[in-house]
Parts: C-alpha cells; sequence; structure tokens
C-alpha cells in the first residue's frame, strides 16, 4: 500500500519490494535499514523478514510485495511518488521479474516518479524510460 508521508518533496512513498544488502561502504548509514528494525519492532507486516545479518538487518530481507506491485493502476490522479524508499530496485537478490513487473506497473501509471538509487540497473530496459 502506498501511504502518505510526511517528506517535503513528495505526496507518497510506494514500496513494492522492500528490504536490501550493503554492498558497498556507501551503504553504512543506510537509513531504510535503521527504519526497517523499528518497523518490524512495531509489527509493520512488511518488515517481517529478517535479512542476512552480514549484509541487511531485521526486518530488511529483501522482499516483493506483489499486491503492491500494481497499484499504481488504481490511483485516479498523477502524483508524485517516491518509488521504493525502503528498498534499492538495483538490489541483486531482486529477480529480474520482479524488476519487470514493477517496471511495468510504474510505467502504466500516471504518476511523476521520484526513483532514488544507490545499485546501478538498467531500469530503462525493462521499462523503456529515460531516466
Ligand atoms: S543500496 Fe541503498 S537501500 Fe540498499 S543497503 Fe545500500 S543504501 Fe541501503
Amino acid at each position: 500500500m502506498s501511504t502518505g508521508t510526511a517528506i517535503e518533496w513528495t505526496e507518497v512513498t510506494w514500496n513494492p519490494t522492500t528490504g536490501c544488502d550493503r554492498i558497498s561502504p556507501g551503504c553504512d548509514h543506510c537509513y531504510a535499514l535503521t527504519l526497517a528494525k523499528r518497523l518490524k519492532a512495531m509489527g509493520q507486516a512488511k518488515y517481517q523478514r529478517d535479512g542476512d545479518l552480514r549484509t541487511s538487518g531485521p526486518g530488511f530481507g529483501v522482499t516483493v510485495h506483489e499486491k503492491a506491485l500494481f497499484e499504481p493502476l488504481r490511483w485516479r490522479r498523477p502524483r508524485k511518488v517516491f518509488v521504493n524508499s525502503m528498498s534499492d530496485i538495483g538490489c541483486p537478490a531482486l529477480s529480474r521479474v520482479s524488476r519487470m513487473c514493477w517496471a511495468r506497473g510504474c510505467r502504466s501509471a500516471r504518476i511523476s516518479d521520484q526513483l532514488t538509487r544507490g545499485l546501478p540497473v538498467t531500469v530503462t530496459e525493462h521499462a523503456g524510460w529515460s531516466l
């Protein structure tokens, strides 16, 4: 489910996937990793899978939320969306199929996406976008 947010530069966050694995020192202060631990402790359903403690952490195991994948198709008006605020679509653990579904969901919707990525991935290959 997308959620309203207090982040001033966006309208909603949309997390069809959650969790990630650290791959470089640039991930040392990953806010999502820290937040996932808190959300798990709060009992949030999306954050109950733990990742490998060497690369991830509590509540931060890579998970595809299938029900959320096509959620944008139900949106009636364009909106600014912070996509995958709690994951990284470039995470190697996400399968190519998941990436394609995710990209297709975005492309089908009338959204103004805000995509932040720490990992390189050729989303354009899957979605036909120009990023
Ligand atoms: S790639 Fe991004 S989401 Fe993944 S662990 Fe690193 S900083 Fe966190």
